[in-house]
């Protein structure tokens, strides 16, 4: 091919693009149908038949939801509140529009939910646009501490032209420095301060952190993108109650949901702002696809009572000892390993985070590096991460668990052969789903 997709990439990057780009021959939309459909076969295959899912960042839909996901009609642009649309003759997807937010709402206990941001990080963005001015500073978790890309300087904050201060934090409370909070809040001046993390083993001491911010003048949010499904199953923590002003999340991670992302507040003059930062400043057609199986999969979470959400919590306490007894070292063992759906293994003396989740993947066990807060500045990521909301859907048993762990000892302790394991991993897959 003669266009270049990314020449400024790393050598790997442009290595494995180049791969793909060569069996790339055949640009008629014969021959594009046909590769599309054969990356979705094999990527359908790898992942959801044959692969063990331990990756944080996911999930699958119920198939209600799935059964009610419509990507076509996300090529209706439906603009402004029903009754005042910009275009013309949408009354029906108005359901959905008053439908889905009451819903997600009323599952959250929140007074309002604005449902139309395409993702969590430009949810993080509409936040930042409504409660902060370019130039002004907010504070986040560290990196180490699963502070994410759309809190950081490189991410969301960088497009408003905010200033990025890293929060105080505490490696062994796995949370802030609460001592050292109002020290760096009365120096730093954040109007804005992020908490929320992509690995979250134990609750944010919210109330207090709350209380400082507050002091401060500044305003809390809580993005509870990996831990929005046992939020709104009232497990984990109810940042709202306890104390944050705005919750933001992903709503397809351990929500279940479809991709997008969602801002609850209860806070009427709040809720204005945020509204309008979604639309009109972020978005035009906010893709109407997404709604229904997310308004199936709200009420779903809410009829449930918080059952999957305490399988995904037993799961990883029972996933986490399993990995300890292979003799793995596990994070947070000296409080039971996890509070959430989360586990963080420390890979540091077995190649690092990136290496062990390469050969991992060779097994068909996918999963990601992550830091870990006692990891000093510039070391490459320490940490697995590991999520445990998919397998609980798949539904992984606690001696599954406990195969799942030997299968991970076997490739990262006792050095097999990651392509055999991966028959292995297929075949525990296939076992599963045959109960
Ligand atoms: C995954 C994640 C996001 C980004 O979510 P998207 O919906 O993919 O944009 C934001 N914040 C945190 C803490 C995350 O872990």
């Amino acid at each position: 091919m003669t266009s270049e997709l990314a020449p400024w990439a790393s050598p790997t990057a442009r290595a494995r693009i180049a791969e793909v780009a060569g069996g790339i021959t055949d640009l008629s939309p014969e021959g594009v149908t046909e590769t599309v459909r054969g990356a979705l076969r094999d990527h359908a295959r790898s992942f959801d038949a044959e692969g063990i899912v331990l990756y944080a960042g996911t999930n699958v839909m119920s198939p209600a939801a799935r059964a009610v996901s419509d990507p076509p009609v996300g090529g209706r642009p439906s603009m402004g509140w029903p009754g005042e649309k910009y275009q013309a003759g949408l009354d029906a997807l108005d359901t959905l529009e008053v439908l889905t937010p009451t819903v997600v709402a009323r599952l959250l206990g929140a007074r309002f939910a604005e449902v139309r941001s395409h993702s969590a990080t430009m949810a993080n963005l509409a936040v930042y646009s409504a409660l902060t001015r370019p130039g002004d500073t907010i504070a986040v978790l560290p990196e180490r501490a699963g502070g994410h890309t759309s809190h950081h300087a490189e991410g969301a904050p960088g497009v408003r032209g905010l200033r990025v201060a890293d929060l105080p934090y505490d490696a062994d409370a796995f949370d802030v420095d609460l001592a050292a909070l109002p020290g760096f809040l009365a120096r730093e001046r954040p109007r804005l301060v992020v908490i929320g993390a992509s690995l979250l083993l134990f609750p944010h001491d919210v109330a207090g952190i709350a209380a400082a911010v507050a002091d401060a003048g500044a305003v809390l949010l809580y993005d509870a993108s990996h831990m929005a499904g046992l939020v709104a199953a009232g497990r984990f923590q109810r940042p709202l109650a306890e104390g944050a002003q705005v919750l933001t999340f992903s709503t397809y991670k351990s929500f279940g949901g479809p991709p997008g992302g969602v801002i609850a507040t209860d806070d009427p003059e709040l809720a204005e702002r945020l509204s309008a930062a979604v639309f009109p400043g972020l978005t035009a057609n906010y893709d109407a696809g997404r709604l229904a199986p997310l308004a199936v999969t709200a009420a779903e979470i809410m009829a449930d009572g918080g059952g999957y959400a305490d399988r995904c919590v037993a799961a990883a306490r029972a996933l986490a000892a399993a990995l300890q007894d292979q003799g793995f070292t596990v994070a947070g063992a000296a409080r039971g390993f996890t509070d959430s759906h989360h586990v963080a293994v420390d890979v540091a003396d077995l190649g690092g985070g990136r290496a062990a989740m390469t050969r991992l993947a060779g097994a068909g066990i996918y999963l990601s590096a992550i830091g870990l807060p006692w990891q000093e500045p510039g070391e490459p990521d320490r940490g697995l991460r590991i999520g445990t909301q998919e397998i609980v859907r798949r539904g992984f048993g606690p001696a599954d668990l406990e195969a799942v762990a030997a299968l991970m000892g076997d490739v990262l302790l006792r050095g097999a052969d990651p392509a055999s394991v991966r028959k292995s991993a297929a075949e525990l897959r296939r076992e599963i789903a045959a109960r």
